[in-house]
């Protein structure tokens, strides 16, 4: 079966491109019905920092990214191969750092920085390149009692691997997504272990990767340059080496040309911001899909109504350089997914989102909720979905207007009527339609309705009638139309005005209208 893992340190919030290597490689083993495991790498605690295992495990579960192995399952279901924090294995990997010393494949390290300043003057001296042995090969050929006499004395110590010298070895691999590699052999004695006992990242993830038998790592290809170093350990410990995936970075669009996301800066490279934004999880997977492989979109084209899991990456056909991150691309896919979300479904992401993400907009849910599940689901029906929201941030500036508490907060600091429309003609608009005003089931009827009071005030039936003798009207029904929409929601662009009135119900259209009138 296929094992893959996502094995991030925790050196600050999940960026957008570990979301991406996150759920490729969830895909490649589920897809193949295989493992994901999901593994903590935190053996250098000076670079850890504080909340980022919290923030992955949050992120990952915001986004549905599945994980059969973890550190934050509980009991039998965490995964018989745990644990899956590295700090919390230590042993293991002693175990087998003793092996390889054992076997000289190993060695203790004594040198302080001024050893390795000294080091550094004679490589550059040579001109080599050359690892840590050469002139140096006192310190790799130490003896057993020279170390413990060191140990003794409280020296402090690194265990490096002995590399097998300069040979112009060549490291050749297929990459299942870069294609064939060559690259050339590590010639440094690597530090396994550093002073503090921790292993190095290599040494663990080696170490991991094999006992947790991944079978694919899948990862981001700024590791691409490392895997002479990991291909070394593999074969050094000897462990079967698994197969290798590098994928290319997420870019961030600058003007007309893109760069990667820096990790200070751009706030939009991090996982949180699309969460905070409330970009549904399945947008982003969606969207993550198209970047995956480009016949996503020929195949979802053909199967309208699958999930987007149902879709079987091939690494063969994975771009090799960064694709971008194409944020209105990102919003249209996610409006198509909101539109095929059920109503209850998205009012219990709206819900779910806001109860996090904002408070206020929860508060009015909460106290409104049949009204809301109406407000969120106007106009939209099965032939004609609605793509009004790209996220759920969205939401608020559209429906705010419909909750009384918050219409009269706006309102109290005036009407914003279109230019071309006085408050007195406007007032005799609602003044008519408050009269003539049935609360009106069929669309149709009460267009006429709508019609005859545009008549009665003076403003023409339709455009027609309108243009073919401007002078004559005041203006038409849709200037009619648009005071009492203004009147209402105190906005010039809604939903549907019918629609809108018919959620908002007789009691309060009524209502606006005294407002508007006072
Ligand atoms: N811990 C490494 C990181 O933070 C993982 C690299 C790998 O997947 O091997 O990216």
């Amino acid at each position: 079966a296929v094992v893959t893992r996502f094995a991030p340190s925790p050196t600050g919030p999940l960026n957008i491109g570990g979301l991406y290597a996150a759920l490729i490689s969830e895909r490649l083993a589920h897809q193949s019905n295989g493992v994901f495991i999901f593994r903590i790498e935190d053996t250098d605690k000076k670079r850890e920092v504080q909340g980022s295992i919290e923030n992955m495990i949050h992120s990952l579960s915001y986004f549905r990214i599945p994980y059969d192995e973890g550190p934050d399952l509980s009991g039998v279901d965490q995964g018989a191969y745990g644990p899956y924090k590295q700090s919390e294995r230590i042993q293991i990997y002693k175990v087998f750092m003793k092996g390889l010393v054992r076997n000289g494949l190993a060695y203790p390290c004594f040198c302080d920085s001024g050893d390795l300043q000294q080091l550094r003057i004679t490589q550059q001296k040579l001109k080599v390149t050359t690892g840590y042995y050469g002139s140096w090969a006192k310190h790799r050929d130490i003896t057993v009692e020279q170390a413990q006499e060191q140990i003794l004395n409280g020296k402090s110590f690194v265990i490096r691997l002995r590399s097998s010298g300069s040979s112009g070895r060549r490291v050749l691999f297929t990459d299942l997504v870069k294609g064939p590699m060559e690259l050339p052999e590590n010639e440094q004695d690597i530090v396994i272990m550093k002073t503090d006992g921790l292993p190095t990242y290599h040494f663990a993830h080696v170490i991991d990767d094999y006992l947790m038998g991944t079978t694919h790592v899948i990862r981001g290809d700024e590791w691409l340059s490392s895997v002479p170093v990991h291909i070394q350990l593999f074969e050094t410990l000897g462990f079967k080496i698994p197969e290798y995936g590098h994928i290319a970075p997420i870019m961030k669009q600058v003007g007309a040309s893109k760069r990667k996301f820096s990790k200070r800066k751009d706030l939009d490279g991090t996982a949180m911001y699309y969460q905070e934004q409330g970009y549904p999880g399945i947008a982003i997977g969606e969207y993550f899909m198209t970047l995956a492989n480009s016949d996503f979109e020929e195949w979802r084209k053909a199967n309208p109504n699958a999930s987007f899991r149902d879709f079987v990456i091939d690494t063969d056909k994975m771009n090799a350089s960064g694709a971008l991150l194409d944020m209105n691309k990102l919003h249209d896919i996610s409006k198509d997914v909101i539109s095929r979300l059920t109503d209850q479904q998205v009012v219990d992401h709206v819900s779910t989102w806001s109860k996090e993400h904002d408070p206020e907009l929860f508060a009015f849910i909460g106290k409104n909720q049949e009204y809301t599940i109406n407000i969120l689901n106007i106009g939209r029906t099965i032939e004609k979905p609605r793509k009004d929201y790209a996220k759920w941030s969205d939401v608020k500036t559209m429906i705010a207007f419909f909750y009384d508490e918050w219409f009269e907060m706006e309102v109290t600091s005036g009407y914003k009527l279109p230019a071309n429309v006085s408050f007195d003609a406007a007032k005799e608009i609602v003044r008519g339609f408050s009269t003539s005003y049935r609360f009106n089931h069929d669309k149709e009827a009460w267009f006429e309705t709508l019609k005859e009071l545009a008549a009665e005030l003076g403003y023409a039936k339709d455009m027609k009638q309108y243009k073919a003798d401007p002078n004559r009207y005041k203006g038409h029904v849709g200037d009619v139309a648009m005071v009492i929409r203004v009147a209402l929601t105190n906005r010039t662009h809604t939903p549907d005005l019918f629609d809108l009135m018919k959620v908002m119900g007789e009691h309060r259209v009524l209502a606006r209208m005294k407002r508007f009138m006072l």
